[in-house]
């Protein structure tokens, strides 16, 4: 058998985290013990906040467009410039397209990226006054804005209570079994239900903090976590 046929069918392991999916059972005391993670993640990480510089809700909007596939630590590089050069929404309708792309270049996929963030100002100077819409509605009728992005927006720069379901997030919710769902949406909805609202834009932070320190994708660190007794990958014996 060739190398490249034995890596394809090789099975990933039961106990696998990425096999994980949270049984009926799991989920039943969900709603007890996201309540003790929570608590116990807002001691851990008093400080857990939006990872992307900015300093208003267009430079949130920008640097979120630009991080889709792209580490938040590129993405504050590059906006640092890239916020100095465009300060309004016309700034970055009006720029030539290729002038755009090479300015952002280095996050990756800068091609669609600069397509979509020109579409968005340009929408936002026609219909918003130049602005950044603050409805879920509006924001996710622009181009490159999902709820992903507008509830990262709505949560960061305008105070409205939402949960971001990025990748962290949807692992660490099937892992810790809150949610069986791996479609952002759903995940969402699951979420909702489980956490106040008040609570929701924090939530997300916390959980990518600790999907960034401790349950890291590759090998979660289930022996030094403090939620493991809470956690239902964790508290299995891992
Ligand atoms: S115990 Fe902690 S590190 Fe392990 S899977 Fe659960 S949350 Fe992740």
């Amino acid at each position: 058998m060739d190398k490249k046929k034995k890596v394809t069918e090789k099975k990933m392991p039961a106990d696998s985290p990425k096999a994980f999916t949270p049984a009926a059972e799991d989920l039943q005391d969900a709603p007890q013990r996201v309540k003790k993670i929570l608590a116990v993640l807002r001691k851990t990480y008093p400080q857990a906040k939006c990872a992307l510089d900015h300093d208003d809700p267009l430079e949130l909007l920008i640097a979120t467009i630009l991080s889709a596939q792209c580490t938040d630590e590129r993405v504050n590089i590059v906006t640092k410039d890239l916020f100095r050069k465009y300060r309004q929404a016309e700034d970055y309708a009006k720029v030539p397209a290729a002038e755009l792309e090479a300015d952002i270049r280095s996050t990756g996929f800068y091609h669609n990226k600069a397509k979509n963030i020109q579409a968005a100002c340009r929408a936002m100077v026609d219909r918003h006054g130049g602005k950044v819409p603050a409805t879920m509605q509006e924001l996710v009728a622009l181009a490159g804005v999902g709820r992903k992005t507008a509830n990262v927006i709505l949560g960061n720069a305008y105070g409205v209570p939402g949960i971001v379901t990025d990748t962290h997030v949807i692992r660490l919710s099937r892992l810790m079994g809150l949610s069986p769902q791996s479609d952002p949406v759903k995940l969402e909805q699951d979420l909702m239900k489980l956490i106040p609202q008040k609570d929701w834009t924090f939530f997300s932070h916390l959980m990518i903090f600790h999907g960034r320190s401790i349950c890291i994708a590759r090998k979660p660190d289930c022996e030094h976590c403090p939620v493991r007794e809470y956690c239902s990958f964790g508290r299995i014996g891992r």
